[in-house]
């Protein structure tokens, strides 16, 4: 059954030649598909209506990708805003005939529904089919899915997309469905040979594995791992990378943008599908344009959505944009790597903090699990903060790992923190990976009295 979706925006090796389009045919492209975003969106999407009436904007005010900044950009507190006004869906899913709700997890709250037409659902399986193309994937490979099944959109449309290319997928789902030791009885009988999931999960399926008396890298024959959810930070890659003897990479998108960015095998950075999606980086103070290689808010538009479309939606990520061709022939253009979410951001004593910082200075010591949490007490009126990781078997007597890693953490951060070193297992249980979208590592209590 074929629609227009799929004809605009094909799986491979259909979409191989827009992945590889002269610059100025992309720009083409996207300035009719930008106005016809616009025209949809003004006649079906009350919210933006209302919106660009109140700045005075009209549909023919906006001509060309350029004519994009006149719009105003939409927060995640605009959506959430929209949804209270206008239960129980909001107003931003417009009148068209969806097929199918996911939701963004909802780290605040209540989680936020996103609809999908048929053309909608398609399109995001076949940029799922580029993604993991992209990577590596092909006929034949058999694709094990650690991703949870739920409002969580990846776990369906990264099934979808793996078997438009052909692969085997066994849905096995996070570990909250399938215990982890079935899940590597499986990977290892069933011969699997790419596992897609978040990094912290598939770190911790080494683990188990060796649990199980068995070595990763030699009893399995997986070549390649594709992540999404939690960003994919370099040490964790290393580690994963060495751990299973696999080529491990990371794509980025969420609920509402659907799966506009990919790395290709150079893993500098990743590809916008561009057909698909505008991308825009902005100074965070001014929400001005910022130029290529300058770090700012990562703003998206999504052309092809009919449903729940983001129009100039910030995605609260601090990234910057790569120009230049890239290695692997693909003219997209690039978003850098996620320096963290702007979301996420945390004040302690007024000096931001950021969790990815700390994750960095962690990953540098091996005798560290991945595993952490980070603590917020006040005592008094002073912030302290506590951070809790986890040491590998006989590390925890090492008296100098505790002293190495707050001096560590002082540099990185500008801030002075206490370290609790915990034996391997202690903190995975507690932060129930096994069963998690994506692993929640802050516990800020300072607000508790
Ligand atoms: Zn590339």
């Amino acid at each position: 059954m074929g629609t227009d979706a799929d004809k605009s925006y094909p799986p491979p090796p259909g979409s191989f030649r827009i992945e590889q389009a002269p610059r100025t045919e992309l720009q083409e492209l996207q300035n009719v598909r930008l106005k016809a975003l616009i025209r949809r969106a003004w006649e079906h999407v009350p919210f933006y209506r209302e919106r660009w009436k109140e700045a005075g904007l009209r549909p023919e005010d906006i001509e060309w990708v350029e004519d994009l900044t006149k719009l105003p950009v939409v927060s995640k507190k605009d959506l959430e805003d929209d949804l209270l006004a206008h239960p129980p869906f909001g107003s931003y899913q417009g009148d068209f005939p969806a097929i199918r709700v996911q939701a963004s997890s909802g780290t605040s709250g209540n989680p936020k529904p996103i609809f999908h037409t048929h053309s909608d659902w398609s399109v995001i399986s076949n940029f799922w089919a580029r993604r993991l193309h992209a990577q590596g994937v092909k006929e034949g490979d058999i694709f094990q899915l650690v991703f949870t099944y739920s409002l969580f959109i990846a776990g369906f449309t990264a099934t979808e997309g793996a078997m438009k290319l052909g692969a085997l997928v066994i849905p096995t789902g996070s570990g909250a469905v399938t215990p982890s030791e079935r899940q590597i009885r499986i990977a290892r009988e069933w011969g699997v040979t790419v596992l897609a999931g978040t990094p912290s999960y598939v770190l911790h399926l080494a683990d188990v594995a060796e649990k199980m008396g068995l070595k990763p890298r030699r009893d399995f024959r997986l070549r390649i791992t594709c992540h999404t959810a939690e960003a994919l930070s370099e040490p964790a890659r290393r580690a994963i990378e060495e751990r299973w003897g696999v080529m491990a990479y990371d794509n980025f998108g969420s609920v509402e943008t659907g799966a506009p960015a990919f790395e290709c095998v150079e893993k500098n950075g990743y590809h916008i599908n561009e057909d698909g999606y505008i991308f825009e980086v902005l100074d965070p103070e001014t929400f001005e344009p910022l130029p290529s290689g300058r770090e700012g808010i990562v703003v998206a538009t999504s052309l092809f959505k009919e449903a729940a479309p983001v129009i100039r939606y910030n995605m609260e990520d601090l990234s910057a944009l790569i120009e230049g061709p890239c290695p692997c022939g693909r003219t997209f253009r690039r978003l850098g790597k996620i320096k963290g979410r702007t979301n996420e951001m945390l004040k302690v004593r007024g000096v931001p903090l950021y969790p990815a910082a700390i994750e960095e200075v962690l990953e540098r010591f091996t005798e560290l699990t991945r595993e952490y949490l980070l603590i917020l007490n006040r005592v008094g009126q002073q912030d302290r903060v506590v951070v809790q990781v986890e040491c590998r078997p006989g590390a925890a007597n090492d008296a100098s790992l505790k002293e190495r890693v707050e001096r560590e953490l002082k540099v990185a951060t500008g801030l002075s923190m206490e370290t609790q070193l915990l034996a391997a297992g202690e903190l995975a249980r507690d932060l129930k990976i096994e069963g998690r979208i994506k692993a929640k590592r802050v516990w800020d209590r300072r607000n508790e009295g």
